[in-house]
């Protein structure tokens, strides 16, 4: 099974995840591979986090993350699944459609689906999904307050991601999870691990 975690900058994905692997209820349901994207210390996954940190352009970024994908579905993703493990991913295809979704909106007609085609045919696509759903206001505040900056914690930017992720979770409903990121992340745990239970 693959279970995914998506939402906008801030919203509290990093820290569950954090407490959802030491959640016994989860390790008694068998052998679990967490993982992320973008990927780390990988070629593609640096080539992303370095486009990330300038203007480039946005099809060609799109490109990039896109190729990081490929990547983690091949090395990563993929292996696990056969070998009978639930993969665990921060961030995956959603974010890809949700922002560079967001940063091409610009550039073409239909940027979300444009996005979404592009994974068609090929990518693993989730069992389930969990979105946190958060104000891209308080998105920005918490990002401020870990001292990152980056081109996307823009508000108006932001609003366009989350409404992106909506818009994914309306086309899927039996996909998607919609939580709640301003919630004590106990709450949120407790609705996770049941979730994950359930599909099972
Ligand atoms: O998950 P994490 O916060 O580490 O993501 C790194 C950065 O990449 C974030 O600023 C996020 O907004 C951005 N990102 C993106 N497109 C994706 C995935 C992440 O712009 N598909």
């Amino acid at each position: 099974k693959l279970i995914t975690f998506e939402g906008i900058d801030g919203s509290g994905k990093s820290t569950m995840l954090a407490l959802l692997r030491e959640n016994a209820g989860l390790k008694n349901l068998g052998e679990i591979a967490f993982t992320r994207e973008p990927t780390q210390n990988t070629l593609t996954g640096k080539a992303v986090y370095a486009a990330i940190e300038c203007d480039v352009d946005p099809m060609a970024e799109l490109f990039l993350f896109m190729a990081d994908h490929a990547a983690h579905v091949a090395e990563t993703v993929r292996p696990n699944i056969a070998a009978g493990k639930i993969v665990i991913s921060d961030r995956y295809s959603d974010s890809r459609c949700a922002y560079q979704g967001a940063t091409l909106d610009k550039t073409i007609p239909n940027a979300l689906s444009f996005v979404k085609n592009l994974h068609a045919g090929w990518t693993i696509v989730p069992d389930l999904t969990f979105i946190f759903d958060l104000a891209p206001k308080d998105s920005v505040e918490r990002v401020k307050n870990r001292g990152e900056k980056t081109k996307f914690e823009k508000i108006e930017f932001l609003t366009r991601v989350r409404e992106n992720f909506m818009t994914l979770a309306k086309a899927e409903p039996e996909r998607f999870v919609i939580l709640d990121a301003k919630l004590p992340p106990a709450e949120n745990e407790k609705i996770i691990v049941e979730k994950i239970k359930s599909i099972l």
